[in-house]
C-alpha cells in the first residue's frame, strides 16, 4: 500500500495543523494562573471519531471516503462546530478546528464547547446524488456522537444549507422524531435563523469596526482586500461596502481581481451567479495571486482557507489590520512579524464568531419554535460580538498582550474554570 493509499491519519503530515493550536496553548498557558494546572484538558481532544463512508456511485461502483468529528472539549456545554468537505482534510486538522470553536465559543460567551466534522472528498467531483449519499451515510456513522444536546453541526468550507437540509433529515429517520435543533445553519424553511448566512461576514465587519475606532480610523473610504468569495468573503464584502468601505481587491481559486476605484461587491455577486468569472468581472485588473497579499489597503480580511499568510508572505502586507475570517489563516511565525510590522490582528476565534454565534440564535430559537426578527438577529450578534471584542481588547491591554492571546485568555479561563468546578469523574 503506498502512503496516499494510507488514511491520513496516519500520515506524517496529521501533527500539522494541530501543532499550531497546541504552540498556540503553550502561549497562554503562563497567563492562565490557577488554570494553569488544568491546561491539559486542551491538548488533548476529548473524544476523536473516524468513520469510514463508503457510498454506491451514479455508475454502480462503489466509494469509500473517510470521515471524522472531533469534540475537543465539552466542559461548557454540548459540543459545537461546522462540517467541512475538502479533499486535503485530515485528522489533524480537524483536531484543530475542533479545539478553536472550543475557544471561539468561550471567547464569545456561548454555553457550548468546542467540535468539528470533516470528509476527505473534493465534493465538485460528486453528482447532487452522490452528495446526498455520502452526507446521509456521514451523518449516520458520527450518529453515535451527535445530538441536540451532545454535538451541534453546522456548514463551513464546502457546505451549505442544503446539507444541513440532509443531515437534519437523516439524523430525524434514525432517531424517529424531527429533530431541528441537531444542526444550525438550515434552510429558513426548515427552521434555520434569519441572517445566518451573512452572520459570519457580518461578525468580521462588526470587530474590524471596533478595531478601527480604537486606532482612530474611519470605515467610511477604507479600502479592504478579501481572499475568499465564498460564504464569508462575499457576505463580508457586501457589509463592508455598505458601511461606506472600499473593495480593492478579491482572490478566489481562479485568480485575483484589483480595482482602486473599487468594486462593487453586489454587482460581483450578480456577476458570479449569473455564471461570469470572477477573472472577468469589468473595471478590475487581474494582479498575479502573489502580489495580492502586498495590495495597498488598510484591512486585509483572509477569508478562505487555512496557513494562508505565511513567513514567506507576512513582510509584504501593507494593510494596518488583519481580520481572520478564515479558520487558522496566520501561523503563528507569520503573525510575530505582522505584530512587529504593528498590524492589528483580530483572530479567527474572534473575527469569525458571528457565524457560530448567530448558529446559537437558531438553537435557542429551535429550543422555544418561536423566531427572532432579522433585524433582532443583528442587533443581538452586534451586542455580542462588540461586548467579546471589549473584554478581550481590556485584557490584551491590561497584560501587554496581541488580540489572539487574550482570546485564549479569556477563552480558556472560562472552559478550564467549568473544568475545575466539575471536578474529574470518578
Ligand atoms: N463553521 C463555522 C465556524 O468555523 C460555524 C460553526 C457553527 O456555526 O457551529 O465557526
Amino acid at each position: 500500500m503506498s502512503l496516499k493509499q494510507l488514511p491520513s491519519y496516519l500520515h506524517g503530515e496529521h501533527v500539522g495543523p494541530w501543532a499550531v493550536f497546541l504552540e498556540q496553548i503553550n502561549r497562554v498557558t503562563p497567563h492562565l494562573g490557577q488554570y494553569a494546572a488544568w491546561a491539559d484538558t486542551l491538548r488533548l481532544p476529548k473524544r476523536c471519531l473516524i468513520v469510514d463512508v463508503p457510498i454506491h456511485m451514479d455508475d454502480g461502483t462503489v466509494r469509500h471516503f473517510e470521515g471524522y468529528r472531533v469534540q475537543h472539549n465539552i466542559s461548557r456545554g454540548p459540543g459545537k462546530g461546522g462540517v467541512r468537505y475538502h479533499p486535503e482534510v485530515t485528522l489533524s486538522e480537524v483536531m484543530a478546528l475542533a479545539g478553536w470553536m472550543t475557544i471561539k465559543n468561550a471567547a464569545v460567551n456561548l454555553p457550548y464547547g468546542g467540535a468539528k466534522g470533516g470528509v476527505r472528498v473534493e465534493p465538485r467531483t460528486l453528482s447532487t446524488n452522490e452528495l446526498e449519499r455520502m452526507t446521509r451515510r456521514y451523518t449516520s456513522e458520527i450518529g453515535i456522537i451527535i445530538g441536540p444536546d451532545r454535538d451541534i453541526p453546522a456548514p463551513d468550507v464546502n457546505t451549505n444549507e442544503k446539507i444541513m437540509a440532509w443531515m437534519m433529515d437523516t439524523y430525524s429517520m434514525n432517531v424517529g422524531a424531527t429533530t431541528p435543533r441537531v444542526v444550525t445553519g438550515k434552510p429558513v424553511s426548515l427552521g434555520g435563523s434569519l441572517g445566518r448566512r451573512d452572520a459570519t461576514g457580518r461578525g468580521c465587519y462588526i470587530v474590524a469596526r471596533e478595531a478601527m475606532a480604537r486606532r482612530g480610523m474611519e470605515m467610511r473610504g477604507a479600502r479592504v482586500a478579501i481572499q475568499g468569495f465564498g460564504n464569508v468573503g462575499n457576505a463580508a464584502a457586501r457589509v463592508f461596502h455598505d458601511a461606506g468601505a472600499k473593495l480593492v481587491a478579491v482572490q478566489d481559486v481562479a485568480g485575483t481581481i484589483y480595482a482602486s476605484a473599487g468594486i462593487d461587491p453586489h454587482a460581483l455577486c450578480r456577476h458570479l451567479d449569473a455564471g461570469g468569472a470572477l477573472l472577468d468581472f469589468p473595471g478590475t485588473a487581474r494582479i498575479p495571486p502573489d502580489e495580492f497579499w502586498a495590495v495597498d489597503c488598510e484591512v486585509m480580511l483572509p477569508a478562505a482557507l487555512g496557513n494562508q499568510i505565511t513567513v514567506d508572505n507576512a513582510s509584504a502586507l501593507r494593510a494596518r489590520f488583519v481580520i481572520e475570517g478564515a479558520n487558522g489563516p496566520t501561523t503563528p511565525q507569520a503573525e510575530d512579524i505582522l505584530l512587529d510590522k504593528g498590524i492589528l490582528v483580530v483572530p479567527d476565534v474572534l473575527a469569525n464568531a458571528g457565524g457560530v454565534t448567530v448558529s446559537y440564535f437558531e438553537w435557542v430559537q429551535n429550543s422555544s419554535s418561536y423566531f427572532w426578527t432579522e433585524n433582532d438577529i443583528n442587533d443581538r450578534l452586534d451586542r455580542a460580538l462588540t461586548e467579546a471584542f471589549r473584554a478581550i481588547w481590556s485584557v490584551a491591554a491590561e497584560k501587554g498582550v496581541a488580540l489572539r492571546t487574550a482570546a485564549f485568555i479569556v477563552a480558556c479561563t472560562r472552559v478550564l474554570e467549568a473544568r475545575a468546578m466539575r471536578g474529574l469523574y470518578p
